[in-house]
Parts: structure tokens; C-alpha cells; sequence
């Protein structure tokens, strides 16, 4: 076994709050953003791009905020070939530790001609000077050849000679449509590597999209080939089929060390819980599949590999759940249990909360432990899904509600709390949560349109509670927001959830 010092450290350069961010239906409120980018430190990333600043005022504040709370992680602001969008993206990450640059501009063929409609020549001059301008205010200035896979090899090493030389500190090749394969991956960064004077001095990176479920192949490609930096999100969510997904990257790497020799600095134990942070505010629930971190990733059901697994792990198992944080499901605390041991417990599960959150769950808990008799790590989980240590702030809360319904018709009157107010609406719908759902509505004074909603059973037997998760959207911009609600009443849960999406929606600038 060849010593960890001599393996090669890749970056992981995550932009779950960009590229994932900016993907249909995962916006995320400011608080959930800034949870996310503590918990990708926490999580060891090397670069938390937080957003594109020049897209709008709400953006340039996540990104400003995000700038300022991160201490040991890079933080990246992406910018157009812009002056103005650099100028932007530098106000809002100049504060910052550690900040970065990121310009990006389009190389191949399809993209001069038909979107940016320039030619070569006045191309490679805009990322001279574009860069250029970025060094004069960043040390850390990252370029993106935007559609490089589909780029003639010449030219991209010319906008990369051209990037280098105006004094860019990472060029990033993106397969921004996710149209390559994972040997013209190790060809184009080959090439690059052979052809770009100096590229020593720079890291390499990779942006690989999963259009034809190759992102995470052609990322390890690239950096066996000699990337030094991958491009990822959590759960791989991102543009259309979405980014390489950080987990897979992770476990790939460590998992085949043997043939690599590369390690990250991700403390894997930690990427359960990231993944179903970001999986829980985005309101996108992951196949049991999915690689990594799926429900079903490290079950064995058939007999055959139950019998192998007993006898010795390794006959199927390449990874433990212990590595990426898996929580085990065993029995744990009983009702007679304080609030010491509940608090040890939710540390040891990986929580970070503070005193007065562990006091206000408390409460919460014991009732749970009174109406169940088991109370299972995995009902822990649920009942804390919705605390993040950033509250986005309750404009409304649920009072109370009595609902009927019949076979084709139901009625709901739902009370909810607000400015130290209770106000009531009742409502008739084709069921008892479309009712519940227009009340509420009817007493927000909002025409927020249900775009997802999901019921799900989060913790096992009969009396398991449920979790719902409502996707709301504003008709004026179109901006989502997902609110969750838990309950072992799932009409309850649904009725929270519509709250709290709504509560996000109110907030949003
Ligand atoms: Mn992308």
C-alpha cells in the first residue's frame, strides 16, 4: 500500500449553490443558501462557488453573506466576460477568506457563431483582457471554457494560453452539455497539458454535466489524465440531468485509491448529512438507486448476497455506510430518557444545533417517545428534517384546522397565527387538502400555485410519522420555494408544509 502522502490531492469545487441553485425547482431562500454553504465547509470542500452576483440583488446578498461566513473554504463568484459582471462579482466576494473569480466564455464553434456571435480572434481578446482585469482586483482567478468538449483541441489551447498568460490561476474545461466520453476527457486534458506552456503553474479543472449519465466517469477520467480540480454538486443536482454528483467523485476516488492514487479532502462521514440537507431544502427526494447515497445503496435483499455479506462484508460491500455517515436504524433512547442523552445523541448523529434549539426539540421529542414506543435514529432524523440553524422567518403558522370530507367534496377551516393574530378562513375543495390548501391561501392573500406535492412515510410501522413537502411557485416570477411539514398526521404535515413554502415565498426579494 502506497503512503497517503504520496497520493495526489484533487479539489472538489462544489457549485451546488450555482449550477445546483439555478436548475428548475431548487431555489433556495438566503438561510437555506448560507446553511448550505456552513455545511460544505463543515464537509471539507476546497471551493463553495455561492452564486452568480450580476443575476440579481438577491444573488449579489447570498453571495455577500456566504463570502463573509466561510473562513477556510475559496469562495467563488461566477461573472459573463463582463466588466460590469466582474466588477459585481468581485463586490461580493471580496470579503471574503479566500476569494475567487470565476469568468466563463464559450469556445466551441456552435456558441461563437449562434450565441455570442463574435469569431475566434475577438474571442481569445475577451479572455485577455477579461481576465486580465479579474487579476488586477483577485489573486484567485478562475477561467471557464464554456462547451470545451466541443471545441477544436487547437483553439482551446489558445484561449488557454490566452487565459494563462493574462494571469488566470485555474482554466476549467466544462462538458457544459454532457456530451463527451471519458476517453476524449482523458484526450482533451491530455492535449492540453502538452500544449499550454506553464499549465503546471495552474489547476486544471473539470465541469462535467450528466446528460448521458457519464459526469462522474468523465470527471475521474479527466483527473487521472492530470486534472487537479473537479466541479460537482450535491446529489448531483444541477442543469437539466444535472452535474457530476460530489458523492460519487468522493467515494469514487477513495473507494478505488488503489487504482488512482488520488485522495480529496472531504470528510466523507459528513456526505450523508449534506445530502440530505440539500436533498430536504431543494424538495427533490433521491432515487433509492442513487449511487452513494440511496436508501438502497448499501442494501443486500437477496439471499444469496445476504449469506456473502454475513460471512465476510467485502463478498459485496465496497464501501461501509459508516464511511459516507450512514446512520444506523437500531433502537436507541426510550421515553425515560433526558434531555442529556437526547442531546449527546443528536451530536453524535452529526447535528450541530444550538442549546436553545436542542431545548426547543426536546419537548418535541418526549411526545414523539409518549406516542411511540421505539423512537428509531431514523424518526430523529425526521423530526429535526426541518431545522436547519438558520429559521427562515414564520410570517404564518398553523393555529389549528378541522376538516370533512366527503366522497367528491370536503371543507377545511384553517386558523393560522400572524403579527400576534389568529385569523380563520374556511374553504370548500375536491378533497380535504385542496381545501385545506385554498384557505390558506385565501388567508395569506397569495395566488402561490402548487407546482410538487409529495407524502412521504419517514420512519417505519404503522404509527411512522409522515413527511410532506409542498413546491410552491410565485406567478409573478416564477420562483420556487419548497416547504416541509411533519406530522404523524399526514394532513397536518401537508398543511405545514403549504405554510412554510409560503413563508419562504413572502421572503423573497
Ligand atoms: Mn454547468
Amino acid at each position: 500500500m502506497k503512503d497517503i502522502m504520496t497520493d495526489r490531492k484533487i479539489k472538489i469545487f462544489d457549485t451546488t449553490l450555482r449550477d445546483g441553485e439555478q436548475s428548475p425547482g431548487c431555489s433556495m431562500h438566503i438561510n437555506e443558501k448560507l446553511d448550505v454553504a456552513e455545511a460544505l465547509e463543515h464537509l471539507g470542500v476546497d471551493v463553495i462557488e455561492a452564486g452568480f452576483p450580476a443575476a440579481s440583488e438577491g444573488e449579489f446578498k447570498a453571495v455577500k453573506e456566504i463570502s463573509s461566513l466561510i473562513k477556510r473554504a475559496t469562495v467563488a463568484a461566477l461573472c459573463r466576460c463582463r466588466k460590469k459582471d466582474i466588477d459585481r462579482g468581485w463586490a461580493a466576494v471580496r470579503d471574503a477568506a479566500h476569494p475567487r473569480i470565476h469568468i466563463f466564455l464559450a469556445t466551441s464553434p456552435i456558441h461563437l457563431e449562434y450565441k455570442l456571435r463574435i469569431d475566434e480572434d475577438t474571442a481569445i481578446e475577451m479572455i485577455r483582457t477579461h481576465t486580465a482585469y479579474a487579476r488586477s482586483l483577485a489573486s484567485d482567478v478562475e477561467f471557464s471554457f464554456e462547451d470545451a468538449t466541443r471545441t477544436p483541441h487547437e483553439f482551446l489551447a489558445r484561449a488557454a494560453r490566452a487565459a494563462l498568460e493574462a494571469g488566470a490561476t485555474t482554466l476549467n474545461f466544462p462538458d457544459t452539455v454532457g456530451y463527451a466520453v471519458p476517453a476524449e476527457m482523458k484526450e482533451m486534458i491530455s492535449y492540453i497539458r502538452a500544449n499550454v506552456p506553464g499549465i503546471e503553474k495552474a489547476d486544471v479543472a473539470v465541469h462535467c454535466h450528466n446528460d448521458l449519465g457519464m459526469a462522474t466517469a468523465n470527471s475521474l477520467a479527466a483527473a487521472e489524465a492530470g486534472a487537479t480540480q473537479i466541479e460537482c454538486t450535491v446529489n448531483g443536482i444541477g442543469e437539466r440531468a444535472g452535474n457530476a454528483a460530489l458523492e460519487e467523485v468522493v467515494m469514487g476516488i477513495r473507494t478505488r485509491r488503489d487504482r488512482f492514487r488520488m485522495r480529496t479532502d472531504i470528510v466523507t462521514e459528513r456526505i450523508y448529512r449534506v445530502s440530505q440537507l440539500v436533498s430536504g431544502i431543494v424538495g427533490i427526494k433521491l432515487p433509492p438507486n442513487k449511487a452513494v447515497v440511496g436508501k438502497n445503496a448499501f442494501v443486500h435483499e437477496s439471499g444469496i448476497h445476504q449469506h456473502g455479506v454475513l460471512a465476510n462484508k467485502a463478498t459485496y460491500e465496497i464501501m461501509s455506510p459508516k464511511d459516507i455517515g450512514v446512520p444506523e436504524n437500531a433502537l436507541f433512547l426510550g421515553k425515560h430518557s433526558g434531555k442529556h442523552a437526547f442531546s449527546e445523541l443528536l451530536e453524535e448523529m452529526g447535528y450541530t444545533l444550538t442549546s436553545e434549539q436542542v431545548d426547543a426539540y426536546f419537548p418535541r421529542y418526549k411526545e414523539l417517545a409518549d406516542r411511540k414506543k421505539e423512537v428509531t435514529r431514523g424518526d430523529i432524523d425526521a423530526l429535526l428534517s426541518g431545522v436547519y440553524r438558520r429559521r427562515v422567518k414564520r410570517i404564518y403558522t398553523l393555529k389549528d384546522y378541522e376538516v370533512t370530507a366527503y366522497k367528491n367534496s370536503a371543507s377545511a377551516l384553517i386558523s393560522l397565527d400572524a403579527d400576534g393574530r389568529t385569523h380563520s378562513e374556511r374553504m370548500t375543495g375536491d378533497g380535504p387538502v385542496d381545501a385545506g390548501f385554498k384557505a390558506i391561501n385565501s388567508l395569506t392573500g397569495q395566488n402561490f400555485k402548487l407546482v410538487d406535492y409529495q407524502l412521504h412515510s419517514v420512519s417505519e410501522g404503522k404509527d411512522a410519522l409522515g413527511e410532506a413537502t409542498v413546491k410552491l411557485a410565485s406567478p409573478e416570477d416564477g420562483k420556487t420555494m419548497t416547504g416541509k411539514g411533519i406530522s404523524t398526521d399526514v394532513l397536518e404535515a401537508s398543511l405545514i408544509a403549504y405554510i412554510n413554502a409560503t413563508n419562504k415565498l413572502l421572503q423573497e426579494e
